[in-house]
């Protein structure tokens, strides 16, 4: 008998170019940059085929891929708003991408494995309201990019922000570290010491990515995050990303602090995990070749991710951490991840 896949996934990421009146949004030069044809097609779409029929092909594709691994049972996927102006609205001419929440909401609640991962600029003059409504559309966390969103995480105009978010009990899965995909990015804005302000109101705070990229102040991001886990037991970290062709020894690296061991959750950044920067091999001066190998040969993306993932070092327990943490939270139902 197959083992029972009973891993969620908190970090899943969608694509869209507004087809089938998505709403999604992605920037002329961004359409026209050949790795956005490239990203389209670690999801296993093409635009032809996305004009065709709609963006939430991307999704249906997603959830078959999803429902085929044998580790890991559904997965978080993330939408992803705007640039906000001076008045609290849209800035379409400073957003590079848009996928909202409507659309994404929509369509994550025909497929029982996708979870939906709502994402609001708090500088929208209708921040709150937003909110609320994520929250009755099944949002299971928040999700930001600051640094491309120009959100400043420190700004002491969010403290309402904040407050809602712990009434409605929704983490915020929000990115630390240097982001590199995107043309305009203020890294600043993704040192974890700004997500402070956050975790004194009480709001459940993952740090996407370990913060494991990038100087602030001159001192490694890494560190930054990690002299605030002692202060903040509500502060955990994903570990998606970390096994990337450009992160090499990051996940090993972050794993050496057995302390926060049971604060990292299992995030694939999904397709990242469907391209050749995830590969197996980059890792063959750690792994035993034959280990290399068998993991290399697995087909399922989020599969292969896991073994990559348990190869470095990653735990059961770990491992396990996403789904304590959200179905004990109640924001995801038990049927999707049996407790051990
Ligand atoms: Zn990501």
């Amino acid at each position: 008998m197959l083992p029972t896949a009973t891993i969620i996934d908190i970090h899943c990421h969608t694509a869209g170019i507004g087809a089938g009146s998505s709403g999604c949004f992605v920037s002329s030069a961004m359409r026209r940059n050949v790795r956005f044809n490239f990203f389209l097609k670690t999801f296993g779409v093409s635009e032809r085929e996305l004009l065709q029929h709609g963006d939430g092909l991307v999704l249906e594709r997603l959830s078959k891929r999803l429902g085929e691994s044998r580790q890991v049972s559904a997965a978080v996927v993330l939408a992803m708003d705007g640039v906000v102006d001076a008045q609290g609205q849209l800035d379409q001419a400073a957003t590079e991408i848009h996928i909202p929440n409507e659309f994404l909401g929509r369509e994550c609640k025909k497929y029982p494995n996708l979870l939906f991962g709502a994402s609001i600029n708090p500088n929208r003059s209708d921040a709150l309201e937003r909110l609320d409504r994520a929250a009755e559309e099944g949002a299971v966390l928040l999700k930001w990019l600051p640094s491309v969103q120009h959100i400043d995480p420190a700004d002491a105009r969010l403290t309402p922000f904040y407050r809602r978010l712990r009434e409605l009990r929704l983490p915020l899965l929000t990115h630390t570290g240097n982001e590199e995909s995107f043309t305009r990015v203020d890294n600043s804005l993704a040192d974890p010491l700004r997500l402070r302000r956050a975790l004194d109101e009480g709001v459940t705070v993952i740090a996407a990515h370990c913060a494991s990229n990038g100087k602030n102040d001159g001192q490694a991001n890494l560190e930054r995050l990690l002299s605030l886990f002692g202060q903040y037991p509500n502060l955990h970290a994903d570990i998606s990303a970390l096994t990337q062709a450009n992160r090499l020894g990051h996940l090993t690296g972050v794993l050496r602090n057995a302390g926060i061991h049971d604060r990292l959750l299992y995030g694939s950044d999904m397709p990242i995990i469907n391209s050749a920067i995830t590969s197996p091999w980059w890792h063959a001066y750690r792994i035993p070749l034959p280990e290399v190998r068998r993991i290399a040969a697995i087909k399922n993306p989020w599969d292969r991710d896991v073994e990559l993932k348990r190869a470095l070092g990653v735990t059961e327990k770990i491992l396990g951490n996403s789904a304590r943490m959200f179905v004990g939270a109640g924001l995801v139902p038990a049927r999707l991840a049996p407790l051990q």
